[in-house]
């Protein structure tokens, strides 16, 4: 028997964490949203309420449900507001140190029933859950970005993950309005599987000297009538987590093919992470975006 979710916990309130709290609280749902410093639980309800503000600008929500999803968030730095929740979603760094220490920090306040669930885009859901005092309720609930416009979630089930977890992670989402894809634990799962090699891909075409960022970006949009370019989606990504990603699909396929791009990683390593740090393949701190190569 599923078990009813009603208190939603998300840890991590960045891109990804923001966009979960919102269409949780937009369904109905009460979210506690974590992360490390009051500053970026505050950005994080920017995010959203600049989300919100956006979703009632275009008509397809109205101004009471604003009001009322943000009336059902609160915020919180202490792992001690996740007790008493159902389900706590985990969208922190895709870096396995990081989740490592957040599930060590956080297993203790939770109630003995909780569901935990990684939103992590590639790392093994049966590695992360060895780290709780829970794998059998402990699962990958991976939304796309940005979560409120993306209809998909991708569904993922470590080898100890038991069949209620997995019934409730499926009524949740489903009463989130999404659509479910179910993947196998294997890594970067169904959608990053396919999307990072491709992106990486592009990267090298930059690095090798084979187009400009805005030829590659144009040939793509144009030329396989992808609604994005792959360095516009990278940026928009962000070019840690894609490097991560990559890294992940190296490390676990040991296929060559998966070598990150040298230029990925010295974009990284300049700090240039894409539109969350005003730079990655284009620059945005002016008006329009403009190609850094
Ligand atoms: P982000 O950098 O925007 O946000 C990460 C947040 O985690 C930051 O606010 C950071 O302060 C917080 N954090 C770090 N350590 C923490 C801790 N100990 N306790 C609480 N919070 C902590 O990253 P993001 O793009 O939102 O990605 C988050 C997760 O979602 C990653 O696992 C990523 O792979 C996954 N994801 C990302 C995308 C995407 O397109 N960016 C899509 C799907 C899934």
């Amino acid at each position: 028997m599923a078990d009813r979710i009603s208190k939603v916990g998300v840890v991590g309130a960045g891109q990804m964490g923001a966009g979960i709290a919102h269409v949780a609280a937009l369904a109905g749902y009460d979210v506690t949203l974590h992360d490390v410093s009051k500053e970026r639980t505050a950005a994080g309800l920017e995010r959203m309420a600049a989300a919100l503000d956006r979703q009632l600008a275009s008509q397809k929500i109205t101004e009471a449900e604003r009001a009322e999803a943000l009336g059902r968030i609160r915020t919180a730095t202490d792992p001690a507001a996740l007790a008493g929740l159902d389900l706590v979603i985990e969208a922190a760094t895709e870096d396995e140190t990081v989740k490592r220490k957040i599930y060590r920090d956080i297993c203790p306040h939770l109630s003995k029933t909780a569901i935990l669930a990684s939103n992590t885009s590639s790392i093994s859901i049966t590695r992360l859950a060895s780290a709780t005092d829970r794998p059998e309720r402990f699962m990958g609930i991976h939304f796309m970005n940005p979560v409120p416009v993306m209809k998909l979630v991708e569904l993922v089930r470590g080898i100890a993950t038991d069949d209620a977890t997995f019934e409730s992670a499926k009524q949740f989402v489903t009463a989130l309005d999404k659509t479910i894809t179910v993947s196998e634990d294997f890594p970067a799962f169904i959608v990053n599987r396919i999307l990072l090699p491709m992106i990486n891909e592009a990267i090298y075409t930059l690095y090798e000297g084979v187009g400009s960022v805005e030829s590659i970006d144009t040939a793509m949009r144009l030329g396989a009538n992808h609604p994005m370019g792959p360095l516009q989606l990278a940026d928009f990504i962000g070019l840690d987590t894609c490097l991560s990603i990559m890294q992940v699909l190296y490390d676990g396929l040991a296929d060559s093919k998966y070598r990150p791009c040298p230029l990925l990683v010295k974009y990284v390593e300049a700090g240039w992470l894409g539109r969350k740090t005003g730079r990655g393949f284009y620059d945005y701190r002016g008006e329009h975006p403009v190609p850094t190569r």
